[in-house]
């Protein structure tokens, strides 16, 4: 049987963080991790992941995708809830120490997790083990962000096409999705962001049947999966020709961004090159405005580790896949945000979404 070798790699990784920390096994049930560790991309099911061997444990909808997609793991099938047969598992197994993380279980869930195992059990929180593992791309990880990168470079350069006054920014969201899906993409790596006029002063404006004026900013902010893995950009254009205040802005953004990707190197702070965007909007006097972190990280999920934020300390190294996105909003007014999807390498770092960051007017 063809066993892909890197799962079984990072199989192999994750034992090793398991010895070291004294512990016999992790339970793992988050979706993206179970895909990193196995293949299996059902939307449901736990691996006990041991220092010998391996299992995933899954409910009956999933046996043959299960079979076809995670190999070199056994796999068992629950016959009652999953926390219930994970605690049997692990009962069956006579495992005394047993990791979990709090965050990916409910208290009822872990509840029942704990009374099916049985007594005699040493339970240690253990959070973001797989997903520190997962901070740090392969080539081919990068590989497969790029690809998701270009088609939502594409697909984005192409929409600019339909912003004409009238249009409203769900026929341009549909427009978006539909375009990403035409293109490859399994879908949108979280819900489309379309924002005319002052509603781009929202950073998370959900796509309402407001219609483009004829003098006023645009925000688009969108990402597809592809291969699995995500992308995510934005850009502000004015439809237009836009007033002296607006193209003041988008300097500031424009040259906030270019100074946070400049600093994203490998053995950098992650707040580090969230204060390179952040020192360059105080001297626009706009840091007041700008109201999210620089970044995150980007993978398998479209927010992940690292998180490009003040005061963060986490170093980014080779393989380290981040956005740069800072952004002004004035509330009322209107907002300008530019987002990039960069790739540390050891050498520098490459930008994976390849949109002009010249401010368009239409
Ligand atoms: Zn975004
Ligand atoms: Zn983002």
């Amino acid at each position: 049987m063809l066993v892909n070798k890197c799962f079984i790699s990072r199989r192999r990784r994750l034992c090793n963080l398991l010895q070291e920390k004294g512990l016999e096994v992790l339970i793992i049930t988050q979706p993206a991790n179970l895909y990193y560790l196995t293949g299996f991309t059902g939307e449901a099911g736990a691996l006990v992941a041991m220092r010998a061997e391996a299992a995933l444990i899954i409910d009956g909808r999933f046996t043959v995708q299960a079979r076809e997609e995670a190999r070199g793991v056994s796999i068992r099938l629950q016959k009652s809830t999953l926390p219930e047969a994970v605690g049997r598992f692990l009962r069956a197994a006579r495992v005394k120490r047993v990791g979990y993380d709090p965050a990916a279980l409910s208290v009822a869930q872990f509840r029942e997790l704990r009374r099916a195992a049985g007594g005699g059990r040493v339970w240690r929180e253990l959070s973001g083990l797989v997903e520190g593992l997962r901070a740090q791309k392969d080539p081919s990880e990068i590989a497969q962000i790029r690809n998701a990168a270009r088609l939502a470079s594409n697909v984005l350069i192409d929409i600019l096409k339909l912003l004409k006054p009238g249009v409203r920014e769900f026929e341009i969201a549909a427009e978006i999705e539909y375009q990403m899906r035409r293109r490859g993409a399994s879908g949108p790596a979280f819900q489309t962001i379309v924002a005319f006029g002052e509603r781009s002063a929202l950073p998370h404006a959900r796509p309402t049947g407001r219609k483009l004026g004829k003098k006023e900013l645009v925000v688009l902010d969108l990402g597809a999966i592809l291969g699995h893995y995500c992308s995510d950009i934005t850009r502000t254009v004015f439809v237009g020709r836009a007033p002296e205040r607006i193209r003041h802005w988008y300097r500031a953004v424009r040259e906030a961004q270019a100074a946070a990707v400049a600093a994203a190197r490998a053995g950098v702070e992650c707040g580090e090159v969230d204060g390179a965007a952040r020192r360059v909007l105080a001297g626009y006097r706009l840091d007041r405005y700008f109201v999210h972190s620089t970044g995150h990280g980007l993978g398998l999920e479209v927010h992940e580790e690292p998180r490009v934020a003040q005061g963060q300390k986490q170093r980014l190294k080779p393989g380290s896949t981040i956005t740069i996105e800072p952004g002004v909003y004035v509330p009322g007014t209107g907002g300008i945000r530019i987002e990039d999807d960069v790739a540390v390498l050891p050498e520098g770092s490459e930008v994976l979404t390849r949109v002009p960051r010249d401010f368009i007017e239409l």
